[in-house]
């Protein structure tokens, strides 16, 4: 039982006083849980952690998500958890209910940026992991362990400060312990792998509580498994340790083509044609990583088409246009700058992230300001040819009559060290593909709704979208058809397997999570995951190896 300070015994009395003066409704609440106000009180002194219950002081704010889409979802109560204990205590509990027959529903929230809304739950226990957000630095070992709750700001700062690097999310705000297991792709990610890729150790509690490691020799068959499998599947993850590298002198590039007359778009379409041809999947140069995203930009008043090219590469100034140099000669290119930095500060200025960079956990952008939002995402090999790119601009140049809420297509090229892991080397199995490209669609006005997604659908259409063609698991939505194919395609058994024997009771469920109604497990998994990965055929035949007997 952890030893208290003051100001922690007056946060317990003050919000059990708060459920005095509320009492009918906290007995509701209490009553929906299925559980005593005993026990709900007890774990809060037996624990660093707390509830927060619908009318408390704090459920507004740690019940929201990243998207407006999940505004109304509305959890019965938030278990805050500090620390890995607090963790394993409220996970026994419920645990026990379950075993009781009361199966709550329950999600584990780091930076709550999931884009299905999978970390909350309507009228369940949302598991608060933020405040798990501590890192240390080995520096023998050159090794980084944080908690699932760390802030890529943060975590590239700690770095930073170290003189190291490891790669990570693009947008700050993300958080290690969704990000991380969905993959995990950025700007460092054709020099260092995928963020998943860099993972040497895992701290998992798992469905009845208790502790386990996941490396190479302990459990590796769960640490096959989280680098890729999605959170809320196998366990609740504490910490995560990865691999550092010395951090090199970094530059970035921004580059744009504007595309608003029917010529210019045509040159646009030479210039993806030129770039998936020369700069993604069969480009094994290491020394740069980009993004193209297809933006509005707002020009006198007016939305402009643009493609915008955001590249950070390892070396001096000028190595960016000297790399990018073919694509620079292409008419209509316009160089906006290019720098010499630290990674994380030319990773926001690149987006334009620069003004959340001063912010501090919890103060997620402001989700008023962020439309309802939906997306479809699809990893890509075959080549899309000058007429299919010019088909995908013409048709996001198509929205401009169409929304007040313009849309966004982003390319994620793939390529150099992404394919450094093989196939199935993890859970994030999409190697050698030229790109992952997503469209997003938003919309104020509901009335809009619709059209949106018929917009998206569109797209899909255009670029030839199969029933087996992959989609990137961190960009999940409900309605992506054939899911557990364009996730992790032959190796949905190995995901299986590992499921079964880490959570036989399938405690970690939502609407596609490993396992369920519309991902059901082939019944030899086992003997086909075995099959599928020799290397951890041994491993999938012990027992489960706890961190304490
Ligand atoms: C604005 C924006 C930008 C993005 N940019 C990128 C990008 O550049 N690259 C990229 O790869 N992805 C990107 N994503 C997708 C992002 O990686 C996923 O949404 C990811 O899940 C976010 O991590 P999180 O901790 O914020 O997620 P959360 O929403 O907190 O969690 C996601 C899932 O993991 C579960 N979970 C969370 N923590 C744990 C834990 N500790 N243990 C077990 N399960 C857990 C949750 O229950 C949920 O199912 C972006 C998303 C947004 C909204």
């Amino acid at each position: 039982m952890p030893e208290f300070d003051d100001s922690k015994k007056l946060e317990i009395k003050n919000r059990i006083a708060s459920w005095d003066r509320t009492e009918t409704k906290t007995a509701a609440t209490l009553q929906d849980l299925h559980l005593t106000r005993e026990e709900v009180e007890r774990l809060m002194w037996d624990t660093r952690g707390r509830w927060v219950f619908s009318g408390d002081n704090e459920y507004e704010e740690r019940r929201k998500l990243f998207y407006n889409n999940f505004k109304y979802i509305l959890p019965l109560a938030i278990a805050v958890c500090h620390t890995e204990y607090d963790v394993q205590c409220f996970l026994k509990c419920i645990y026990r209910l379950h075993q009781r027959g009361f199966k709550v529903p329950f999600a584990p929230r780091s930076g709550g940026h999931s884009t299905a809304g999978y970390s909350t739950v309507q009228s369940g226990i949302m598991l608060d992991l933020r405040e798990l957000n501590d890192q240390m630095f080995d520096p023998k070992q050159n090794v980084i362990s944080v908690g699932p709750g760390v802030q890529f700001r943060d975590f590239y700062r700690v770095l930073d400060s170290h003189g190291r690097f490891t790669p990570g999310a693009i947008f700050p705000d993300l958080c290690v312990g969704g990000y991380m297991q969905g993959g995990g792709y950025g700007f460092g990610s054709r020099m260092f792998g995928m963020n998943c890729d860099n993972v040497i150790n895992l701290t998992v509690v798992l469905a009845n509580g208790r502790l386990v490691q996941a490396n190479e020799k302990v459990n590796a068959d769960l640490l096959w498994a989280i680098r890729g499998g999605t959170g809320n599947n196998f366990g609740i993850v504490t910490q995560v340790a990865y691999k550092t590298y010395e951090a090199p002198q970094f530059g970035a590039i921004a580059m744009r083509w504007k595309i608003d007359t029917n010529d210019k778009a045509q040159q646009g379409a030479e210039v993806m044609d030129l770039m998936q041809r020369k700069f993604m999947g069969s480009n094994r140069d290491r020394t740069f990583g980009y993004m193209v995203l297809f933006h509005f930009l707002e020009e006198d008043d007016e939305k402009v088409p643009y493609l915008l090219m955001r590249t950070v590469y390892i070396g001096k100034y000028g190595t960016g246009s000297d790399l990018l140099k073919d694509l620079i000669a292409i008419d209509g290119c316009e160089v906006e700058w290019e720098a010499n930095s630290s990674y994380p500060e030319l990773n926001s200025r690149l987006m334009g992230y620069d003004k959340y960079d001063n912010k501090t956990q919890f103060t997620n952008t402001n989700i008023e300001d962020i439309p309802s939002q939906e997306k479809q995402s699809r990893f890509f090999k075959k080549k899309l040819g000058i007429d299919g790119w010019k088909a995908v601009i013409d048709h996001f140049r198509s929205a401009k009559s169409e929304f007040n809420c313009l849309p966004k297509l982003h390319t994620e090229p793939g390529g150099a060290a992404i394919d450094d892991t093989k196939r199935g080397g993890n859970a994030y199995i999409h190697r050698n593909d030229d790109f992952n490209a997503f469209l997003n669609v938003y919309w104020k006005d509901n009335s809009e709704k619709e059209k949106a997604l018929c917009f998206l659908n569109k797209w899909l259409e255009i670029v030839g979208d199969s029933p087996y063609q992959e989609a990137y698991q961190n960009y999940p939505k409900p309605y992506v058809d054939n899911w557990s194919q364009r996730y992790w395609a032959e190796y949905y058994p190995c995901l299986c397997a590992v499921k079964q024997k880490y959570d036989p009771h399938n405690l970690f469920r939502f609407q596609q999570s490993v396992g369920s109604d519309g991902g059901p497990c082939p019944k030899d998994s086992m003997e086909r995951a075995k099959g599928l990965l020799p290397d951890l055929a041994e491993h999938f035949d012990k027992p489960i190896e706890y961190l304490c007997p």
